[in-house]
């Protein structure tokens, strides 16, 4: 069997498959990867939420470039990558995915939300910092000026995308689901995830230690290959063109 034989072999062999996938599954889609030499993380000095919060210039800094970043994501389309595990999902093998991605580009795919842990939240909902409601960002996002985002209707509040900002904690109950379906699975692939961030990467090893098969998709070397049953490093795109011909 060659590699690719032997990764098809154990999805077909698999009921309850967890997806863990990073910024290189969205890069296809036109979406920048943030930690990349070159991302707009290095490019900018960040601003923490405490700055957010009690200084009005660094919050129309933020806006200015949440207002750039989503005129790139609203419009993006799901990739190869998306439309993998939306069908692993429909062959009722998939347990649920986690994502550090904040693109919302698994739930465009048409995976159910109900499946996917948002690590790092999604930029197409705002959070309102006062009364804490969810609502929807297109109608805010696709009007907004940088420098008079509208308050929170309910109560006045600060809005925000529901992202996780620098200087703000990951939200407990995403971190708890997360971890609880690294434990529950059988299979689980990362896909164009580094796995270099805490305590995100953990994940694949917890479902390692659980005695699931950890297969790794991804250009680059990441720290955890050594402990996977497998490793890809191959460009998603290419890599997922010839498992379909497999099939
Ligand atoms: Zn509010």
């Amino acid at each position: 069997m060659t590699g690719l034989e032997k990764f098809k072999y154990l999805i077909d062999n698999s009921f309850r498959i967890v997806g863990f996938t990073g910024a290189g599954i969205s890069t296809e889609s036109g979406i920048s990867d943030y930690r990349s030499q070159g991302g707009i993380w290095e490019k900018f000095t960040p601003v923490y939420l405490s700055e957010f919060i009690n200084d009005p210039e660094k919050r129309i800094l933020y806006w200015q470039r949440k207002k750039a970043l989503w005129e790139s994501i609203k419009n993006a389309k799901p990739g190869m990558a998306h439309y993998f595990f939306e069908k692993l999902h429909r062959q009722g093998r998939l347990h649920g995915l986690i994502t550090q991605n904040i693109d919302g580009l698994h739930e465009k795919s048409g995976l159910p939300p109900e499946l996917i842990v948002n690590l790092h939240g999604t930029t197409l909902e705002l959070v309102c910092l006062g009364c804490g409601v969810i609502s929807d960002a297109h109608s805010v996002m696709d009007h907004l000026n940088p420098e008079e985002p509208p308050p929170c209707p309910l109560c006045d509040g600060l809005l925000k995308p529901n992202t996780i900002s620098f200087g703000q904690q990951l939200v407990p109950a995403d971190l708890k689901r997360a971890e609880v379906l690294a434990r529950g699975c059988d299979l689980m692939i990362a896909a164009g995830s580094t796995l270099q961030v805490q305590p995100a990467a953990t994940y694949p090893m917890i479902a390692r230690e659980a005695g699931a098969q950890l297969v790794i998709i991804t250009l680059s070397e990441t720290p955890l290959d050594g402990y996977a049953s497998m490793v890809f490093h191959e460009k998603l795109g290419t890599f997922l063109e010839k498992l379909e011909r497999l099939s």
